[in-house]
């Protein structure tokens, strides 16, 4: 089998996410549906991929996609796609198999409403001229949304509290006041009070606090019983020791991760103590192959993993086959509950139900596009591949 071309979607999608997809046509008549990130041009791809065997999974994986970071995790869940459908077995069967029949997802909930980066950018110049918090970061609207979500079927959350406030005192310095200190501890407190003690519950602070901020919060709420606190400062590649001296001083589990590619920068995270778990990206820190290592490290040391993915529904089925087969899987981000889309691009139907998504039997990914529905969010006359 000879891939002969390869094809993308115009950008689509709905609030703060923008999703491409992208398709790799075979000589047998074969077709694998894959997701198009990061800045690498079609042509490139093209370049390197035309004529190859799209079945060599591990050899075009070295010799191609680990150059080209996410979008070549991209095109190989489209060669995983292609095999399975060549061979009539689902992704996870050429993974070793699945250990689970449904992978178990957490819903990001954002702050108490749902946001794109424009509407965050407005509140905080709003929340500085006016010198109030913003009702929509107030305690009841967490509380609310999260009454919601677990009325919804999950049995884990996710909620920012980084948010715009009226308390914070220099607007580059990562400082936390003591006001926003307690609006910050008593909405987990509210959180806790209203889910009760058996829902998981993640907080992401993106890195947005210094380091001594960041430990302040991580001792406060440590009896609250966070599944785990993420980013309490920044991620950059570099100083692994400032996380590991948080992780040290507090039983509040850290995550972190998800900007990372490939398993190698994940390594010194575990060697110095820096996290408890991990949140590898998928398909940004890597597809099947990269994921499972980065999950296989992580077991020799004890940790489990929680993939983080905001990416449409391809990879999230993608992701699925992969988490069913790596033992230490806990649970799979789903960051889309306010895009109506991310639920009806598929000719599965929303797919999560009782906050799993069963694994998907047919062969490959065991998907097929709803175009019509797609088309429908692109401007009239758009032609859906080119
Ligand atoms: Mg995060």
């Amino acid at each position: 089998m000879k891939i002969t071309d390869i094809q993308k979607t115009p950008s689509f999608g709905a609030a703060c996410r923008h999703w491409a997809l992208l398709k790799i046509i075979t000589d047998e008549g074969i077709e694998g549906l894959g997701e198009c990130l990061g800045g690498q041009s079609i042509d490139r791809l093209k370049h390197a991929l035309i004529g190859e065997d799209p079945t060599n999974v591990n050899r075009l994986h070295r010799d191609h996609l680990w150059q080209m970071q996410g979008m070549g995790a991209g095109v190989e869940i489209a060669l995983w796609d292609i095999k399975g459908k060549a061979l009539g077995v689902p992704m996870c069967d050429l993974l070793g198999g699945k250990l689970r029949d449904k992978v178990r997802m957490y819903c990001d909930c954002h702050a108490g409403t749902y946001w794109t980066k424009e509407d965050y950018d407005r509140r905080w110049a709003e929340v500085r001229a006016s010198g109030e918090l913003d009702p929509v970061y107030e305690t009841g609207a967490y509380v609310a949304r999260a009454k919601e979500r677990v009325a919804a079927g999950f049995t884990a959350l996710k909620f920012d509290l980084d948010v715009p406030n009226p308390w914070k005192m220099d607007v580059y310095d990562r400082s936390v006041s003591r006001r926003q200190h307690e609006h910050i501890v008593t909405t987990i407190e509210a959180l806790r009070g209203a889910i009760g003690p058996y829902i998981d519950l993640s907080i992401d602070l993106h890195g947005s606090f210094n380091l001594i901020d960041g430990l302040r919060i991580c001792k406060d709420v440590e009896h609250l019983n966070l599944l785990w606190l993420e980013d309490p400062i920044r991620w950059e590649w570099g100083n692994v020791d400032a996380l590991a001296k948080i992780c040290m001083q507090t039983e509040t589990p850290i995550c972190t991760g998800e900007i990372f590619h490939g398993a190698k920068l994940f390594r010194e995270l575990m060697e110095k103590g820096a996290c408890d778990l991990l949140e590898p990206d998928i398909p940004r820190s890597g597809g099947a192959i990269e994921t499972r290592r980065i999950a296989e490290l992580a077991e020799m040391y004890h940790m489990s993993i929680a993939p983080h993915y905001m990416a449409s529904a391809v990879a999230g089925m993608a992701a699925v086959h992969i988490c069913s087969t790596i033992p230490n899987f806990l649970a799979l981000e789903y960051h889309s509950a306010n895009i109506p889309l991310w639920s009806s691009m598929l000719n599965l139907k929303n797919p999560i139900q009782d906050g799993y998504i069963a694994v998907p039997d047919a062969p490959g990914l065991g998907i097929e596009l709803d175009e019509t529905e797609i088309l429908r969010h692109l401007p009239e006359g758009s032609a859906l591949w080119s």
